[in-house]
C-alpha cells in the first residue's frame, strides 16, 4: 500500500461512470487534420478565421523570439515586461474601445485572477449557469457569495438582485457572450440595464466572440451596440486570434488595479513573445480587413441552412434538432448520450470529427460543430449530408 494507490480507484470510478477522457493526437490547427493516421474533416476547432497557421502570424512570432527571446524571462512587474507587450495591450485597448487592457497568460487565468481580485467574502456573484468553468472557478476561489440564474434568463437575475443584492458590499454579475456549448448569446442590452439599476458591475467573457461578432470583430459588446456602458470585457488570444493567452478590457482605475492585485497576472511569467507577437499581428489582421470574418459567416449560414434542410426531409421522427445559435458554434441534439456518441463515431466513419458533446457538461446530448472561415463550402455540404443521412436512420 501506498499514499498514490488511490489514485487508480479514482481512475476506475470515473470509467464506470462512462466520463473517462483522453487526448486525441491532431498534426495541426487546419480545417482538415490527421486524426489517427487518417485524414478528417475538422469541425472540432477554436480557430474560427484560420489564423493559427497564418504565415503572417507565424512570421510575427519569429520575428519576435529573434528580438526579444523565447521566454519573457520573468513576472510582468520584476524584469518581464516588454514593449511588444504594451502594443498588444493598447491594440486591445483600442480595438475593444476600452481605455486600457492587460494580457495574462491564459484566458482561465485572466478569468480567476480578475474576479478573486474584484470581490470577496463581502460580496455577490450572480452567474449565468451555462457559464464556462473558469468563471466558476474564478467565483469560488473568490469567497463571494454566488447565486446561478437560469440560462440567459434576465428575470430570474432581477428577482435575485431584488433578494439579494442589498445584503451585499458589491455585486458582479458575470456572463459568457457566446456560450461555448450551445453557440447563442447573452441577453447583453438586458444585462446592463440591470447592472446599472442594482449598481453591479459586469463581466462579459468574449472568448467565443472576439474576432467573430461585430462589425470590426471586437465581439459581442459591438454587436449589440453596447460600447458606451462601462464594462469588464474579457476574452483570449487562444481562439479567433490563433494565439494563447487571455485579456481584459476596462477602464484605466480597472486595468491599474488589476496590475496591483490580481495574482494570477502577478505571480507568473509575463506571455512569451512569440505568443504575444501572433496575437498582435491576429488583431492587426482582424482590424484592417473584414473578408475571413465575412468568409466564416457565409459558411455558417450555408451550414445553418443545409442543417435546416437535411433535419426537416430525412429526420421523420424529429429526433435530433439544431439548438438556435448566432455564431459559428452550432449544435444538433439527440435524444440519448448513446445516440449521439453512435452518430459522432459515424461521421468519423465519413471522415468528419465532430465531437459528441453529452452530461454532465451539458444537460443535453448533442454534436457540435464549430466552422472556419477556411472551411470549403463542399466541406460544409460533406457534413450537412453526412448528418442528413444519420438523421434518416434515427
Ligand atoms: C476557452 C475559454 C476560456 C479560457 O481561455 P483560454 O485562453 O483557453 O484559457 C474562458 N472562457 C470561455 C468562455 C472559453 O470558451
Amino acid at each position: 500500500m501506498t499514499a498514490y494507490d488511490w489514485l487508480q480507484k479514482a481512475l476506475t470510478t470515473v470509467h464506470k461512470a462512462n466520463w473517462y477522457r483522453s487526448v486525441k493526437l491532431m498534426d495541426g490547427p487546419g480545417p482538415t487534420v490527421v486524426l489517427n493516421g487518417r485524414e478528417v474533416l475538422n469541425f472540432a476547432s477554436n480557430d474560427y478565421l484560420g489564423l493559427a497557421s497564418d504565415p503572417l502570424l507565424a512570421e510575427a512570432a519569429i520575428a519576435a523570439i529573434h528580438t526579444y527571446g523565447t521566454g519573457s524571462t520573468g513576472s510582468r512587474l520584476l524584469s518581464g515586461h516588454r514593449l511588444i507587450h504594451e502594443q498588444l495591450e493598447r491594440a486591445i485597448a483600442t480595438w475593444k474601445q476600452a481605455e486600457a487592457a492587460i494580457v495574462y497568460s491564459s484566458g482561465y487565468l485572466a478569468n480567476i485572477g480578475t474576479i478573486t481580485a474584484l470581490v470577496n467574502k463581502r460580496d455577490l456573484i450572480l452567474a449565468d449557469t451555462y457559464n464556462h468553468a473558469s468563471l466558476k472557478n474564478g467565483a469560488r476561489l473568490s469567497g463571494a457569495t454566488i447565486h446561478e440564474f437560469s440560462h440567459a434568463n434576465v428575470v430570474d437575475l432581477q428577482t435575485l438582485l431584488e433578494t439579494h443584492r442589498s445584503h451585499y458590499r458589491r455585486c458582479l454579475l458575470v456572463t459568457d457572450s457566446v456560450f461555448s456549448m450551445d453557440g447563442d448569446l447573452c441577453p447583453l442590452p438586458e444585462l446592463i440595464a440591470l447592472a446599472e439599476q442594482y449598481d453591479c458591475m459586469l463581466l462579459i467573457d468574449e472568448a467565443h466572440g472576439t474576432g467573430v461578432l461585430g462589425a470590426t470583430g471586437a465581439g459581442c459588446v459591438e454587436h449589440f451596440g453596447c460600447r458606451e456602458a462601462e464594462l469588464i470585457q474579457m476574452g483570449t488570444l487562444s481562439k479567433a486570434l490563433g494565439s494563447l493567452g487571455g485579456y481584459v478590457a476596462g477602464s484605466a482605475s480597472l486595468i491599474d488595479y488589476l496590475r496591483n492585485r490580481s495574482t494570477s497576472w502577478i505571480y507568473t511569467t509575463g506571455l512569451s513573445p512569440a505568443d504575444t507577437a501572433a496575437a498582435l499581428a491576429a488583431v492587426e489582421v482582424i482590424r484592417e480587413g473584414d473578408e475571413l470574418r465575412s468568409q466564416l459567416w457565409q459558411r455558417v449560414t450555408q451550414l445553418k441552412q443545409a442543417l435546416t434542410i437535411q433535419l426537416a426531409t430525412e429526420d421523420e421522427h424529429q429526433t435530433m434538432q439544431l439548438l438556435p445559435s448566432e455564431s459559428p458554434i452550432l449544435c444538433v441534439q439527440m435524444p440519448t448520450p448513446a445516440a449521439v456518441l453512435t452518430a459522432s463515431q459515424q461521421l468519423l466513419d465519413q471522415g468528419i470529427f465532430a465531437p459528441a458533446i453529452r452530461p454532465p457538461t451539458v444537460p443535453t446530448s448533442r454534436i457540435r460543430i464549430s466552422v472556419m472561415a477556411t472551411h470549403q463550402p463542399e466541406q460544409i455540404d460533406h457534413l450537412s449530408k453526412a448528418l442528413g443521412k444519420i438523421a434518416q436512420r434515427s
